[in-house]
C-alpha cells in the first residue's frame, strides 16, 4: 500500500493530510484569503523594520511587543494573550497541553477540518456532534452534548467554516456552564461578522478566543494567529510550545500590522458588502441554493455533482472549494474582488446551463 521506506504511526495511516489545491488559476477563490495585498504603508514600514532585526540573535521568546499590541487592541492584559505561527499552531498547542491520550475533544460538525485533524494527531478522542441544516447551534444542543460526557475541550467555530454562519454567544456560555473543560471559540472570521466571545472573557476562566491574521488582516503569507484567555491558561500552554517558536520576522510583521490596523483592515467593510452582493447574485442562478454567511466566503449547493462541478469551474479558471464530501453537492466560494465575483458567477451560470 505504501512505498515509504519506513511506516508512519499506524493511527495516522488512514487520515489524509491537509491538501487544499494550490493550483495556478486565473481566479482563486478557494482558501478564504483576502483578494488584496496589505497596503503600501504596511509593506514600506515592514521592509524598514526587517533591515534592523538582529537575525543572529534568537527572537523575543515571549513576543512581548506583539502581545502588548494585541492586548491593547482587545482591551485585555498582555499576559492573557499568546501569538503563534497561524491560529493552527494555537489550536495545536492547546490540544497538546489540554487534550492528548485519554481526553476527549467535542466538535460540532460540519466545521473546520483542522480541529478534528489536529486532535487526532495529538491522540485525543474526537467526539463529533452533527448539527442539522442550517447549522446554527442552540443552547440545548450544546448544553446536552457537553454535559452528557464532559470533554476536555469543546470547539465552537464562529463564524463557522465551511457553513458561514455565526453562532450566538449564548451557546458559548452554555458550553462553559455545562462542563468543567475548556471552551475554544475559533474566530478566524470574527472581523467579518458575528458577536465576539471576547465579551465573555471577564466572566469565564476556561474560555479561549482564537483569532487569525490570515483572513481579514490580509496576511495569510505571514502566518500569524493569536489567542485571548486568562493568564493562567497562557502560562499553562508554555509547556508544549517550542522555544522561540515565533520568528523575529513574523513578530515584526504582526507589530507593524497592528500599528497600521486601520488601513490593513479597511478592506473588511468592502468584503462584507461584496459578500452580500455575491449572495444575491448567486441566488439568481437557476438551481443554486445559497446559505447565509457572516464570513468572507459563501457556501452554496447546486443540483449537480459537486466534484464534477468543481472540476468544470477549475477547467474554466475558477478555483473554489469542493465540500461535497461533507455536505452533498455543496461548494464554498471565497469573496473576492467585484470583478472576480462577477466572473465566478458568470462561469458558474454557464457551466450549470450547459450541464456539469
Ligand atoms: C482559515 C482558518 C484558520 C486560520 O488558520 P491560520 O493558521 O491562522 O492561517 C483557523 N480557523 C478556521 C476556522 C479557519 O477557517
Amino acid at each position: 500500500m505504501s512505498d515509504r521506506p519506513f511506516e508512519i504511526r499506524e493511527d495516522l495511516r488512514a487520515i489524509p493530510a491537509y491538501r487544499a489545491p494550490q493550483a495556478d488559476a486565473a481566479i482563486r477563490l478557494n482558501t478564504n484569503e483576502s483578494p488584496w495585498p496589505p497596503p503600501k504603508e504596511f509593506a514600506a514600514e515592514l521592509a524598514q523594520r526587517l533591515r534592523s532585526i538582529d537575525l543572529n540573535r534568537y527572537p523575543d521568546r515571549e513576543a512581548r511587543a506583539l502581545r502588548e499590541g494585541l492586548g491593547a487592541r482587545h482591551g485585555w492584559p498582555m499576559s492573557g494573550t499568546w501569538a503563534a505561527n497561524g491560529s493552527n499552531e494555537i489550536i495545536q498547542t492547546l490540544l497538546l497541553t489540554f487534550g492528548g491520550p485519554g481526553r476527549s475533544v467535542l466538535l460540532f460538525e460540519p466545521t473546520y477540518a483542522m480541529h478534528s485533524h489536529i486532535a487526532h494527531v495529538t491522540l485525543a478522542t474526537v467526539v463529533r456532534k452533527d448539527i442539522p441544516e442550517p447549522w446554527t447551534l442552540d443552547v440545548t444542543t450544546v448544553y446536552s452534548a457537553v454535559s452528557f460526557d464532559p470533554p476536555a475541550l469543546t470547539f465552537i467555530c464562529s463564524p463557522n467554516n465551511p457553513t458561514g454562519n455565526a453562532h450566538p454567544l449564548s451557546v458559548v456560555e452554555a458550553a462553559l456552564e455545562a462542563g468543567p473543560g475548556l471552551v475554544v471559540v475559533d474566530e478566524a472570521y470574527g472581523e467579518f461578522g458575528g458577536e465576539s466571545a471576547r465579551a465573555l472573557l471577564d466572566k469565564y476562566e476556561r474560555l479561549v478566543v482564537i483569532r487569525s491574521f490570515s483572513k481579514s488582516w490580509r496576511l495569510a503569507g505571514a502566518r500569524i494567529g493569536y489567542m485571548l484567555a486568562h493568564p493562567w491558561l497562557i502560562d499553562a500552554i508554555q509547556v508544549a510550545r517550542l522555544p522561540y517558536h515565533l520568528s523575529a520576522l513574523t513578530q515584526a510583521a504582526g507589530e507593524v500590522a497592528l500599528k497600521h490596523a486601520q488601513v490593513v483592515l479597511d478592506g473588511v467593510a468592502e468584503i462584507v458588502a461584496e459578500r452580500d452582493r455575491l449572495s444575491k447574485e448567486l441566488e439568481r442562478v437557476p438551481g443554486v441554493e445559497v446559505f447565509h454567511s457572516d464570513a468572507n466566503f459563501i457556501l452554496f449547493r447546486t443540483p449537480v455533482d459537486g466534484s464534477s462541478l468543481w472540476k468544470q469551474l477549475a477547467d474554466n479558471g475558477v478555483l473554489v472549494r469542493d465540500f461535497s464530501q461533507v455536505i452533498p453537492r455543496a461548494l464554498r466560494v471565497t469573496v473576492g474582488t467585484g470583478n472576480q465575483n462577477a466572473d465566478f458567477v458568470e462561469t458558474l451560470r454557464s457551466v450549470l446551463a450547459h450541464g456539469a
